[in-house]
This record gives C-alpha cells, structure tokens and sequence, in this order.
C-alpha cells in the first residue's frame, strides 16, 4: 500500500530526510502560507522574539513536518521533532520544554492526539513560557513553577476538529495545507530526481504528478518506484510511457487512485448503490480502519470530486461510477 508503508518505514524516513527542500525559497506551492509566514518570520525578526505558535493541518504528507523544519533555518535556531503520543508522562513533556533553547522551535505531530496532562503543561507554556510541575502527593502537593526560554511551538495535525478549543485557541497562527496542483507536484518530482540523480524528461515527470494524489510525499514515493522499473525494464530515463507503465503495473490508476480506494468505491457502488452509507460501515465493508478512511483515503477522493459527505453519510459521484466503468 502505498499511502500507509508499514515495513521499513525508517529507512524510507531517513530517504525522506534527503529530499526535504532546506529553505523557504525551495518549498513549492502553499503560495498562501508561505506569504503568511515571510512576514511572520521578519517580523518576529525585527522584534527579535520567537515566531507565534503556529497550527498546521491537513492530510499527511503535504509537508507539516518540512514547513517547521525550515522554519528553524529560517530563524537560525533547532527544530525539535516529536509526536503527541511519545509524550504520554508528563515528564516528558516538561523535560522536553525545559531543553528548548532560545526561540526554537518544537514540533509536535499528531497534535490532537495528546493526553490531558501533557495538554494541560502546555497551556502555561505557551502562554507564559512557563511549566508547573505538581511535587508530592494528595495534602502535602505543591506547585512549583520554572520559567522557559521563549519558543515556539509548531503543533500538526490531520484532524482540527479532534483539538480541544483551549489548545487551539493558544495558537496565533493556524493554516490549513492544502493538496498540490499537479504543475507543483511535477516540480517537485523533478527536483527529487535531480537529487537522486535519476533522467526524467518532463512529460514523465507530469505522469507522476497527476497519480501523486496532490501529495509530494506520494510523488517521491511514485518517483522512486518508476524509477526502479525503468532502472530494470529499460534505458533508465523515465519518459510518459515508462511513466505510465510502472504506474499501471503498480496499481496506481490515472487519478491516482490505489488498490484501496478503489475497493471503497467499489463495496459503496456495490453493496449500498452508491450511498449515503456511514463511515464504520464502509470500514468494515472493506476491511479498513475507519480512521484511516476519513484522514487518508476520503480527503483525496473528495477533492477530486468522486466521493461527497453528506449529513446522511458517504456518497459516491457519478463521476467515479463512471471511472470504475459502471452505467
Ligand atoms: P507531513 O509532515 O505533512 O506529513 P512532510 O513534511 O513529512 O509531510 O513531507 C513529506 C515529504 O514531501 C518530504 O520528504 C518532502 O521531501 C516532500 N515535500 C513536502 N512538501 C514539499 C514542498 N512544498 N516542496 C517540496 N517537497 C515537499
């Protein structure tokens, strides 16, 4: 599957790393975000504090995670990396503050999975830079309190509506990414194979992005599969019909579509005419965590316009009755 790899995720991880652009100039698309953050950063700058605590949502890899890393190197400080649920005790989560550094910055992901405690050292530490710690227990607790350094924190989640409005609300900036226009995406195939070193002409470099679900980690991922077929079955450059071949080989139809879409469009058109039909349902129709469903799977096939959400569950478009070539 190619959305959610399971087997050696970090070596891809470590991949990943390498194909990360470093700087705000070499981050394509999210024209909007990147305004918003231009004058964030030379504002925060010219007062010489930290940039506000900024909220990124969106499906996963749109680029959270890369945003905030050249966020710091923008800001000429670290990037700390982590994941809501690592930070299950509290000392972890007060450990980590109190080793931040002067305006750096801390990313968070998967940030509307935190527990309460860890939620509830955060607001202070947000709002004052400040962490209480409870020492002792029942009558004899005390509170104490440590001052922080200034920083900021970069929170990222695939779900806005799970955050809890305190959380959110202690945010200054919050910016929904949205999918890449395949004209990006193919600017992005094409960077990553001048990194890898692999001869791409730009009609392949479109194929790809057209089947990248509007996310520049899939087009990475595609590239890197297409590359491997045309490493073996031919010359090694990888022109619209390489492209094309791999891609069909692999399962990945011309909108992109995998394996798994594909059954969730299938056991809606076949076993409830298309809809409406409630989320858990079609997880279990398909086998697939519901979970999954709504954060990875739908947002696309929305966006393409061949599933709709309505008060009265999923439905499938004509559009996409027509693409698994049903009347
Ligand atoms: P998220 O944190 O949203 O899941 P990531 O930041 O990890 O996504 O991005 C996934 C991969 O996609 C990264 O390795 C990066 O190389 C690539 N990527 C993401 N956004 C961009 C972009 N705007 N320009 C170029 N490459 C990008």
């Amino acid at each position: 599957n190619l959305l959610q790899p399971t087997a050696a995720v970090d070596e891809q991880e470590k991949q990943e790393e390498s194909l990360r652009p470093p700087r705000l100039a070499d981050y394509i698309g999210q024209k909007e975000l990147k305004e918003v953050l231009t004058i964030a950063i030379q504002a925060a700058k010219n007062r010489g504090e930290p940039l506000d605590h900024l909220l990124l949502y969106g499906p996963p890899g749109l680029g959270k995670t890369t945003m905030s890393l050249i966020l710091a190197a923008e800001m000429e400080v670290s990037c700390k990396i982590t994941t809501a649920p690592a930070l299950e005790r509290p000392r972890d989560i007060v450990g980590l503050l109190m080793s931040m550094k002067q305006g750096d910055i801390l990313f968070i992901d998967e940030i509307h999975r935190l527990s309460r405690m860890a939620e509830e050292l955060l607001y202070p530490a947000m709002e004052d830079f400040r962490v209480d710690i409870t020492i002792g227990k029942g009558q004899s607790a005390k509170t104490r309190s440590f001052s922080l350094l200034p920083f900021t924190l970069v929170g990222a989640t695939t779900r806005i509506g799970s955050l809890t409005s305190p959380l959110r609300d202690r945010f200054g900036i919050i910016h929904r990414l949205r999918f890449y226009e395949p004209e990006e995406l193919s600017q992005i195939v094409l960077r990553t194979a001048e990194i890898l070193k692999t001869p791409i002409t730009d009609e392949g470099a479109a194929e790809i992005a057209r089947r990248a679900r509007g996310t520049p980690r899939i087009a990475n991922r595609l590239l890197k599969r297409v590359r491997d077929y045309s490493q073996v079955k031919a010359s090694g450059e990888i022109t619209q019909q390489i492209a094309t071949d791999a891609l069909t080989l692999f399962n990945v139809d011309p909108l992109g579509l995998d394996w798994t879409d594909r059954l969730i469009l299938k056991s809606m058109i076949e076993n409830f005419n298309g809809g409406p039909v409630g989320l858990e349902t079609i997880a279990s129709a398909t086998g697939e965590d519901s979970q999954t469903i709504e954060e990875v799977y739908e947002p696309y096939l929305m966006q393409i316009g061949l599933m709709q959400r309505t008060h009265r569950g999923r439905t499938v478009t004509p559009a996409a009755w027509k693409h698994l070539g049903y009347d």
